[in-house]
């Protein structure tokens, strides 16, 4: 290990290590520092990766059940479930492995260990195995630490039949019975993964809807399926309390949205908590710099991303919402480029967020819940999927694509979209609002037909009551 660096970043999750590199790539001396074996962090060893390779055979075993609609039927799938881990850790190590490839052709030094400050200026970084930590001086630190599973209030119970989403993506077994805990991004996917499998999953969510932020419309098409692929979706719910049981967890919910006939007690083989993330910001000696952490535990930053001690830069899950991998890594070039001298800021206006859920749901910039909140004029226009002929041919004629445009300008301020690959679709929309594209621009982009991207193009047309599947005339001015 060196005596000092100029840049040192403190964890190698998509933050992390797209800063490191991209500091190596201007010509920096750097070390990154993180426990695992080789970059990657909670998104590519036990989050984004695992969950996407699972949610693949989810698609797949859900097709093959869908089939049987066109005359193709399949037997019922035997689950090699040693088999169904050994393709995700596959995954996961090649990835994994690459970045480790990567960062030491970019003659990075990384350091796998702990890291904590001594000053703001210094690291004490205690490596695998060793007990002793070894300081590491340094011009300008990065901290990605980002962040880990909440936890239940009130629930203490230890046992291996509740599980988090790292425990759960370990697929231990296919229970019998699921019991999610939360419905935003997590509890769905990995609920989705679980029914896919067989296991009859429960949903329990405290709000009045799944997926609490994202735009009812949307929403609702999702929940659809969400309550035709398990047992019960419990809004307004809560667990109170949980005990080990004899052949599994007994949970005790509470709640105005509980059905008056449901048992208040039931047991399910497994629990999965999914009730959010909390950020990493605990860092050893932190308090020896100028750093300041929100009463939310999130590390203060400015634009750039420097915190209130000018020697450390902070990105990712630690410094706020939405904690996505591709928010991580674009402020991690932004601090590098602010370390690196130049004058930026992170300062996106659409940052997309996609649940890779059967079907995807996708959105970006302004959603018309928050443009009804900002009391903000908008025109939304909406393309329903029943008239898309891509949707048709997939037998998928569940989803919509809508736009939140200004009425005036006819900018398109945000897109949303449900409905399969509407996480790829959903790129478009990102390009469209960052461009500060119009509906005439997209009306008018040629879109390959027989495409679910035609969607996008097509809700542009319904602006103008032009869309030739769909019949709106546009209202006199
Ligand atoms: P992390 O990826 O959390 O990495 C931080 C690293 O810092 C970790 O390796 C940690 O061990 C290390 N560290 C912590 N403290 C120290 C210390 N003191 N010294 C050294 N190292 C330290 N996001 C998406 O955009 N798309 C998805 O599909 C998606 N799916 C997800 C699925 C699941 C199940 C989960 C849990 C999350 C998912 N996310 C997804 C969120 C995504 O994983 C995070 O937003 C992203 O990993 C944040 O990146 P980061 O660089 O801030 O930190
Ligand atoms: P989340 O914030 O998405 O959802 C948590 C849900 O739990 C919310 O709906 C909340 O109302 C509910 N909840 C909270 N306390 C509860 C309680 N006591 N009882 C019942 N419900 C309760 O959090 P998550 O699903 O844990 O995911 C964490 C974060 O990880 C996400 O916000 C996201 O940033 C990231 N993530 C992203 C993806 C993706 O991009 N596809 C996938 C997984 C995770």
């Amino acid at each position: 290990m060196p005596q000092s660096t100029q840049v040192v970043v403190i964890g190698a999750g998509p933050g992390g290590y797209a800063a490191a590199f991209y500091a190596a790539d201007l010509g920096m001396q750097v070390a990154l520092v993180d426990p695992d074996v080789n970059p990657g962090g909670v998104c590519l060893y036990r989050g984004c990766i695992p969950s996407k390779a699972l949610l693949h055979v989810a698609d797949v075993l859900n097709e093959a059940r869908h089939a049987e609609a066109w005359g193709v039927t399949f037997g019922a799938p035997k689950i090699d479930i040693e088999k169904l881990r050994a393709f995700k850790t596959k995954v996961v190590n090649q990835l994994t492995g690459g970045l480790g490839q990567l960062s030491k052709q970019r003659k990075i030094t990384y350091i796998q260990g702990t890291a904590g400050f001594r000053d703001p200026r210094t690291l004490e970084i205690t490596r695998e195995g060793q007990s002793q930590p070894e300081t590491l001086t340094f011009e300008h630190a990065i901290i990605a630490t980002g962040s880990r599973p909440s936890t239940l209030p009130g629930v203490t119970l230890q046992s291996p039949r509740l599980m988090d989403s790292t425990s759960a993506l370990e697929v231990p077994d296919v229970p019998g019975s699921l019991l999610v805990v939360g419905g935003g991004y997590i509890g769905l996917e990995l609920g989705t993964v679980y029914a896919a499998l067989g296991t009859k999953v429960t949903v329990v969510e405290m709000t009045d809807g799944l997926l609490p932020g994202a735009d009812r419309d949307l929403v609702n098409v999702l929940a659809r399926r969400i309550e035709s692929m398990s047992e019960a979706v419990l809004l307004k719910t809560k667990v109170v309390a949980m005990k080990e049981a004899k052949n599994g967890i007994a949970v005790t919910f509470e709640g105005e949205g509980l059905p008056a006939d449901a048992p208040k007690e039931r047991t399910f083989d497994r629990v999965l908590v999914s009730v959010g993330r909390r950020p990493n910001s605990a860092v050893p000696g932190l308090d020896r710099t100028r750093v300041k952490v929100t009463a939310r535990g999130f590390i203060e930053v400015d634009p750039a991303r420097r915190t209130a001690e000018p020697s450390i830069y902070a990105i990712g899950d630690v410094v706020g919402e939405p904690m996505l991998a591709h928010k991580a890594s674009h402020e991690g070039r932004v601090a590098v480029e602010s370390i690196a001298g130049e004058r930026v800021a992170f300062e996106p206006l659409a940052i997309p967020a996609v649940v890779f859920t059967d079907p995807e749901l996708a959105w970006c910039g302004l959603t018309e819940t928050d443009a009804r909140k900002q009391k903000r004029e908008v025109t939304v226009t909406r393309f329903p999927w029943a008239a898309s002929g891509r949707a048709l041919t997939l037998d998928r004629t569940d989803g919509m694509t809508k736009l939140v445009l200004d009425p005036k300008t006819e900018r398109v301020l945000g897109v949303g979209i449900v409905g399969p690959g509407a996480g790829e679709l959903i790129a478009e929309g990102v390009l469209a609002v960052e461009m500060g594209a119009n509906a005439t621009d997209v009306r008018m982009t040629i879109h390959p037909h027989p495409t679910l991207s035609e969607t996008i193009m097509e809700s542009a047309e319904v602006f103008f009551g032009q869309a030739t599947h769909v019949y709106r005339p546009r209202k006199k001015a």
